[in-house]
């Protein structure tokens, strides 16, 4: 970099001689009391970018045995510290410098937010007194007041004794209630000041109970009971603040003792086996025209779900009963006859004890409606998963992968992209909680990488990561972390020259080429092999099979150049709707 290291420098000496030199135990400083309150509270992994002035926070936390993962662009260390949250119900850490990598990591942060994710963005920032009287010093930027409306909620730490409760009220933000993102900015100054080490080690704050349970009001309960008592077509809705709410195996008794077909959003894919009989994700256009009774479980009547109105939900009158720790969301898009607030471990399990041995179940003619639009959907889908066709389409390499993960339902599957992501939530089955994770609420291109790196990272698990070729250039540049830290990682690369497809035309007929497409034939997996990885040009469904399972069973840096047709997409994917197309340009 080529600014001054000098302050840098300053607070590195200090902080070192706080631990090194004979005053050992007498001293601490900012460094060693954010690191020892963040592991006090058993945060142990910090996702980040190193640089002014907090690399030697990094340093001194990775010395105190913390495990700091070094990303390439601190947007992909934000999406990693975001889904880390996600993962673990405790807050994934993301350490940026001041303006610039504190922006980077704003996208994040708000993507966390958005989507209910714990996750506290840490940043560095340059002084008070100059920021404040903007006299220009290094990155200048008043942050907590540009990260205010992107998190929910921001605080600034000035005192080396107020860093424990500083932390503390972090973490409880970022977990407790409806979970989100937290900014926290250290300035560099506070980082370097010391204090007694003995006051110091007091000041620090273990966080007792962060995210504490919230029990339901009876009543609630009963209302809810009464509604889906009163059922013809009764219809459940899993969302990921189900999936992540751990609450697995409760969520399930209560499926399957209310005997009520349901669907999974993307993310809650899992929870229960897709193969479950209930299952009507295979019916989900049919289910969500015809119930007349919706139960939603830690999901949101947003745009992914049309907003509980419209066309999806066809024109037969509808009682919502919606499960959610945010009372606010309730009648957030239609009225909500049923609330129930709560957190969903507490809710589900008093639910299903107060459903009692005399539950009934849903009419049959619903059940069997339900099945047999399933059955026809699954019939018809089959043909199309097992084609050979060369340049494969979408379902022909979707059918390979749908194998595979059923094969080997621990691995994590991370996709993103418009079809590669539309096709392959439909396609590919999974087994396991938590075990598919994507672009979320947003739609956001771009997760990919941060995400399969914090995967693996929180779990243990090995990961497949289905990405568009679009959506891997915004976070392709992290193949260098994988490789760096040897996790075991497949990226298949869905390359089909473009965005949306690689076949679009320059209109005004120019040299350059239309602004959907990428170099034609481009070699994605080179970038992996450049670092050290293995890299596979896949033109086939046998080869593109044999390539991903060989990286599975080896838990090598894999990236498989899936070539797939030109032609096969279509416009935004299934979300073609939300992308105006001019009238006049198309005389
Ligand atoms: P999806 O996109 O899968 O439908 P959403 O993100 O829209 O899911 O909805 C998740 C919902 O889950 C949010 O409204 C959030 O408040 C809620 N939620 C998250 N965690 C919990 C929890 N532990 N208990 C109850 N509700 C939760
Ligand atoms: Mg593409």
């Amino acid at each position: 970099m080529p600014v001054s290291k000098t302050a840098e420098n300053t607070l590195a000496k200090k902080s070192t001689s706080a631990n090194d030199g004979p005053e050992a135990r007498t001293l601490t400083d900012g460094f060693h009391l954010v690191i020892d309150a963040l592991k006090l509270n058993d945060i142990n992994t910090i996702y980040g970018v190193p640089g002014i002035p907090i690399t030697d926070l990094g340093r001194f936390a990775q010395a105190a045995g913390m495990r700091v993962l070094s990303f390439r662009h601190e947007q992909n260390a934000g999406y990693a510290a975001a889904i880390a949250g996600y993962l673990t119900k405790k807050p994934g850490i993301c350490l940026t410098v001041s303006a610039p990598g504190f922006l980077n990591g704003l996208t994040a942060l708000a993507h966390a937010t958005t989507n209910c994710f714990p996750m506290i963005l840490i940043s560095g920032s340059s002084e008070r007194e100059i920021v404040d009287l903007q006299q220009g010093d290094y990155e200048e930027m008043d942050q907590l007041a540009v990260a205010k409306t992107l998190c929910k909620a921001a605080y600034r730490v000035l005192r080396a004794e107020d860093i424990g409760i500083g932390i503390a009220r972090a973490i409880r933000a970022a977990v407790s209630g409806r979970p989100g993102g937290i900014y926290l900015d250290l300035p560099a100054k506070l980082l370097g000041q010391t204090m007694d080490a003995e006051a110091g080690a007091r000041s620090l704050v273990k966080v007792v109970d962060a995210a504490p349970r919230q029990l339901p009001a009876p009543e609630a309960v009963q209302r809810a009971l009464d509604v889906l008592k009163s059922a013809k077509r009764p219809l459940i809705i899993l969302g990921k603040g189900a999936a992540y709410a751990q609450a697995d195996e409760d969520i399930r008794a209560l499926v399957e003792k209310s005997g009520i077909p349901y669907l999974p959003m993307s993310m809650a894919k899992g929870l229960l086996p897709d193969t479950h009989p209930q299952s009507a994700g295979a019916a989900r256009s049919f289910v969500l025209k015809e119930s007349d009774t919706v139960m939603l479980i830690g999901a949101r009547l947003n745009w992914l779900l049309s907003h509980g109105k419209g066309e999806t939900w066809g024109d037969r009158p509808k009682k919502f009963v919606q499960i959610d720790i945010e009372p606010k969301e309730m009648d957030s898009n239609v009225e909500v006859a049923a609330p129930v607030v709560g957190d969903i471990g507490s809710c589900v399990k008093v639910l299903r004890d107060a459903m009692g041995d005399g539950w009934a179940p849903p009419p049959a003619e619903w059940l069997e409606a339900v099945n047999a639009k399933k059955q026809t959907n699954l019939e018809k889908m089959a043909p199309r998963l097992q084609n050979n066709n060369v340049p494969m389409d979408f379902h022909g390499a979707l059918g390979v992968l749908r194998t595979i993960i059923k094969e080997r339902p621990d691995t994590i599957l991370v996709n993103e992209g418009a079809n590669t992501l539309d096709f392959a939530r439909g396609v590919i089955d999974i087994y396991k909680p938590r075990k598919r994770l994507d672009v979320g609420t947003w739609g956001v291109m771009g997760i990919g990488m941060g995400t399969a790196i914090a995967a693996t990272v929180e779990t243990g698990s090995p990961v497949l990561a289905v990405e568009g070729d679009s959506a891997f250039g915004f976070s392709g540049m992290e193949i260098e972390t994988i490789c760096r830290y040897k996790l075991p990682i497949c990226v298949v690369v869905f390359n089909n020259n473009g965005i949306y497809r690689g076949t679009d035309v320059n209109p005004s007929g120019g040299s350059d080429v239309a602004t959907t497409v990428f170099v034609k034939d481009a070699r994605y997996d080179k970038i992996m092999e450049a670092f050290g990885g293995v890299g596979v040009h896949a033109t086939t469904p046998d080869e593109l099979s044999r390539a991903v399972n060989e990286a599975m069973d080896s838990g090598n840096p894999t990236l498989v150049n899936a070539v797939i047709d030109p032609k096969a997409g279509t416009e935004s994917g299934r979300i073609g709707n939300l992308n105006p197309q001019s009238v006049v340009a198309k005389k």
